[in-house]
């Protein structure tokens, strides 16, 4: 199958990430959100709080997806291309 996204190719076995670095903390600059449920966000609740989203890859790239509107956010086309990514979590404590 062409363009068969291969994750396990982005990261090196010993999860070493290959290139650049790439951070796993939360380095989001501008998040993505559903129209139709910022319309119907109720007082006092986040659009953190209030999202109900679903990422995953596609056949041909990433795809975010409102699970409230079973509708598309957006859907990226890697256009057969593969890129670096970095697949780790972070352990965090609990401890504050
Ligand atoms: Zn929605």
């Amino acid at each position: 199958m062409p363009n068969k996204f291969r994750p396990d190719k982005w990261v090196d076995k010993k999860a070493k990430i290959v290139g650049r670095p790439i951070t796993a903390d939360n380095d989001i600059h501008m998040y993505l959100h559903c129209s139709l449920c910022l319309e119907d966000i109720p007082d006092g609740v986040s659009p953190r709080e209030w999202s109900q989203i679903e990422v995953g890859f596609t056949p041909i790239g990433l795809q975010v997806w409102c699970k409230r509107h079973e509708a598309n956010m957006a859907h990226i086309d890697f256009e057969g291309e593969t890129h670096p990514a970095n697949m780790q979590r972070l352990k965090k404590t609990l401890d504050a």
